[in-house]
């Protein structure tokens, strides 16, 4: 198994992300994940829950996660922006936890 693989089990993300790499560097005591979405994937409007709205842009954003044994665990994400087709409302990076952008929508 790969350790993407296992991250991506790991973590419990959802169908439609997937871990795009992981850099483990043991020196620095440091795990990063790399969290990326597939292409052409759509997510629900958070206000009125209209599914399927396109994604127009994204943005980088970055969580601290828990320690993997000693090592700090960072996890990276190209997070969806959305806009709403049907009441405007919008999806952006700084409305995304990291819960919703591993496993939610
Ligand atoms: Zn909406």
């Amino acid at each position: 198994m790969r350790d993407t693989q296992l991250f991506q089990l790991a973590l419990g993300i959802n169908s439609r992300r997937f871990v795009a790499a992981s850099d483990f560097d043991a020196e620095k005591k440091r795990l990063d994940i790399e969290i990326d979405f597939k292409a052409g994937v759509r997510f629900a409007c958070p206000e009125c829950k209209t599914a399927d709205c396109p994604v127009h842009d994204t943005a980088r954003k970055t969580w601290r996660h828990l320690d993997f044994f000693q090592h700090q665990a960072f996890l990276h994400a190209r997070t969806p922006r959305i806009t709403c087709t049907k009441c405007g409302g919008t999806l952006g990076e700084t409305r995304l936890r990291l819960h919703a952008a591993v496993r939610g929508g």
